[in-house]
């Protein structure tokens, strides 16, 4: 049995909208009855790029970029909450809300958390992504969005072939869920998905010099991570989860180590840090 899945490599998309336009191309003034109503032309995002800046200057800046679309999820908070089938899961697990069943149905749009319910106006009733489903029904191999990509950063398959791209990325432990403390059991998964960093950087009080191989000690209570700043007094932890609590500690002979509480539900850039002497 076929069941439809899509991998995302962050590290892959450069935010160059393509699938967007893609989408749009498709569905802007197109019905493909019983599958999906034109999209209106403004305040859709079927699939949408989450831009987030990384850091703050002088650390390293950077943009990553999150294509969201509808994760056609295995238990969909929205398929039950459509008691009269308005929202539906495919035999082949792709979601879709019926675009006659869910007329009037706004309340529908709140049941997903992670919004990707769009209210259409025009006509009355809640749209988002459908893999193209009217696609695939007629032999196509993926949908729009993932033939538009110049950067293969959207790989689309079926979950349940071993042989599959997507499926061997999932088999291989590569990928992640954007939330998983959504318990929907997602269908889409993504690869690099930004983590957190700890930055800094280390000045000697007395000299106000940068404070080169100062050791800083980067703990959660159970692993420890020990570095040495550069020769600009910098230090930087990238790959650390977010929302934890981590003690950082900075030592140098002579001088009184400091220790700091900081918590990564964000990037963490701590400025700079004085060092006095004994
Ligand atoms: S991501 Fe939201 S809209 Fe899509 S299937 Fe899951 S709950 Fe439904
Ligand atoms: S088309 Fe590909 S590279 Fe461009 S924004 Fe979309 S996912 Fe990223």
């Amino acid at each position: 049995m076929t069941r439809y899945g899509m991998v995302i490599d962050i590290t892959r998309c450069n935010g160059c909208y393509n699938c967007f336009i893609a989408c749009r191309d498709e569905y802007c003034g197109n019905d493909y009855p019983t599958y999906s109503a034109a999209q209106p032309d403004k305040g859709s995002f079927w699939i949408k790029i989450i831009e987030k800046e990384r850091g703050k200057y002088p650390h390293p800046v950077g943009v990553a970029y999150t294509p969201i679309l509808c994760q056609h999820c295995d238990e969909a908070n929205c398929v039950k909450a459509a008691k009269n089938g308005e929202i539906y899961r495919r035999e082949d697990g792709i979601v879709i809300i019926d675009p006659e069943k869910s007329k009037g149905k706004k309340e529908l749009m709140s049941a997903c958390p992670y919004r990707v319910i769009y209210w259409n106006d025009e006509k009355n009733i809640p749209q988002k992504c459908t893999f193209c489903a009217h696609l695939l029904d007629a032999g196509w191999k993926e949908p729009r969005c993932v033939e538009a990509c110049p950067t293969a950063a959207l790989k689309f398959g079926d979950l349940d072939d071993p042989n599959s791209e997507v499926a061997k990325l999932v088999a291989e432990g590569k990928v992640e869920i954007l939330h998983p403390e959504y318990n929907m059991k997602e269908k889409v998964s993504y690869i690099g998905l930004p983590k957190r960093f700890i930055a800094g950087t280390v000045v000697f009080g007395d000299t106000d010099e940068c404070a080169d191989k100062v050791t800083v000690t980067i703990s959660d209570g159970q692993e420890k991570e020990t570095l040495k700043t550069n020769n600009y007094g910098d230090f930087e932890l990238d790959g650390l989860p977010s929302n934890k609590e981590y003690t950082v500690r900075i030592s140098y002979t002579g001088y009184k180590p400091q220790t700091f509480k900081v918590f990564t539900r964000d990037d963490v850039c701590m400025g700079d840090i004085f060092l006095t002497r004994k």
